[in-house]
């Protein structure tokens, strides 16, 4: 038996599903989950021993490969003075220092340790500053798993959201309107309906939670004119876009300002932080200054604010993230076109260091034409490349993420594995 086999034998016993987040488990795409013993640069290696070229970059936060020297060096000098202390730290100044260079809509910060607690924070001190209670989000974006915001459309146009999520009181998901991605009609139409009510409208600016799907001209604007004009929060969730598609996050691609944005993914580089932060006077409605509670016993930990700091630090070499895009470019368009080529319908599409490939005709909007992805394809795509040794997001509805430490030689025997996959799959079918 597989070390990997006997590892999740043994996981399932004692954590559910093996696994401690739920797509870990290969529960999309079949078969046993890898147990990784270590990461250097862009390859993991499994409990087998196995080598992989690793395009999940831990969903993420990733961005210059694994086990960076420099991340490395930052953890180590930063662990040698203390893990953890429970009161401010000059770490933390810097980090907030340069979160406000880099993203120039955050006039305040605040950091704490996972991208699920900077959106719940957002949205509660969207709340108390407008003194509203109702939510706009969209279909197929994941903004953590609060109670809030696990919640999907009702049945109908514009009915009250229903829980995504047992657990989740429908009293609460009711609080929460639901409409499609690039879908300014609804959006309109909400507005119309509770604009007065909305408190804040959360949104990927570019979705990456149920695989990759890129805003279309205008929609962002559109989000941008209604929130103004109805004194609604616009909250960026830019926990994923981050420092990965730009060094200012997609706002700055796409020239929005957002009153909050949300970030977590690659501002820790592999350790637990993540912030929120934007307008000053919307964030100092937070206790101590307001009346909005919200707190952490390790936010800002020293460790993962070091971490964080180098990786970012990294990512402002001159040209980085242009090259990051290349790199990812020719890797996911090598892949769709050779699937293309063995008479599969594929598209991909890639912004900075963060790819979506489909089994489909034309680039998806929203979630439903997501859906309309040949899953079986996918998932036998999936694990041929695994067995190559190709590690690619183990689902059909997530995006992947190529780091700085993926290069041409990385490129080439990924378009090689693609080549031969499709092969056989086409000879299989
Ligand atoms: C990953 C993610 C989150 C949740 O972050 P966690 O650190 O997993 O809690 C929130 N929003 C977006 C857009 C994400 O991609």
């Amino acid at each position: 038996m597989s070390r990997n086999q006997e590892l999740f034998d043994r996981s399932r016993q004692l954590i559910p599903g093996g696994v401690n987040s739920p797509v870990r488990a290969f529960g999309g795409v079949g078969g046993v989950p890898r147990f990784f013993q270590r990461g250097a640069g862009a390859r993991v290696q499994d409990a087998d021993g196995k080598s992989y070229i690793d395009y999940v970059c831990s969903w993420g936060p990733l961005l210059h490969g694994h086990a960076h020297p420099k991340v490395l060096e930052a953890v180590r000098t930063a662990m040698e003075k203390g893990l953890s202390f429970g009161a401010p730290t000059g770490l933390e100044l810097e980090m907030a220092e340069l979160l406000c260079e880099l993203v120039p809509s955050i006039e305040q910060v605040r950091l704490n340790s996972s991208g699920t607690e900077a959106t719940m924070s957002a949205i509660r001190v969207a709340r108390g500053f407008t003194g509203r209670s109702r939510i706009l989000k969209f279909d197929g974006c994941y903004h953590g798993h609060s109670d809030s915001l696990l919640v999907k459309a009702g049945s109908g146009l514009l009915t009250f959201g229903q829980p995504s999520s047992g657990g989740v009181p429908a009293e609460l998901a009711a609080l929460t309107t639901v409409v499609d991605y690039n879908d300014a009609t609804a959006v309109r139409a909400a507005f119309a309906e509770f604009g007065h009510e909305l408190a804040a409208v959360i949104v990927e600016p570019i979705a990456g939670n149920m695989n990759f799907v890129l805003p279309e001209a205008g929609f962002l604007q559109l989000l941008r004119d209604l929130c103004t004009e109805h004194g609604t929060v616009l909250i960026f969730d830019e926990v994923m876009t981050g420092f990965r598609v730009a060094l200012g996050g997609a706002q700055s691609l796409y020239g929005i300002r957002p009153e909050l944005t949300t970030l977590g993914k690659v501002i820790g580089g592999g350790l637990p932080i993540a912030a929120f932060g934007g307008r000053r006077d919307i964030m100092s409605c937070l206790a101590p200054v307001g009346s909005v509670y919200q707190a952490g016993t390790l936010s800002g930990n020293p460790v993962a604010v070091s971490a964080g700091l180098a990786t970012l630090r990294l990512a402002q070499e001159e040209g980085f993230h242009m090259a990051l895009g290349e790199v990812t470019h020719a890797v996911t368009e090598g892949i769709a076109e050779r699937g293309r080529a063995a008479g599969f319908p594929m598209v991909a599409a890639s912004v900075g260091g963060m790819f979506g490939i489909f089994f489909r005709n034309g680039l998806p909007r929203n979630l439903p034409e997501v859906m309309e992805c040949d899953r079986d394809t996918f998932n036998r795509f999936f694990h041929g490349m695994l067995d190559e040794g190709i590690y690619l997001a183990p689902s059909a509805y997530e995006a992947g993420f190529v780091s700085a430490a993926h290069g041409s030689a990385e490129i080439g025997e990924t378009l090689d594995a693609a080549e031969r996959v499709f092969a056989h799959l086409r000879t299989a079918s």
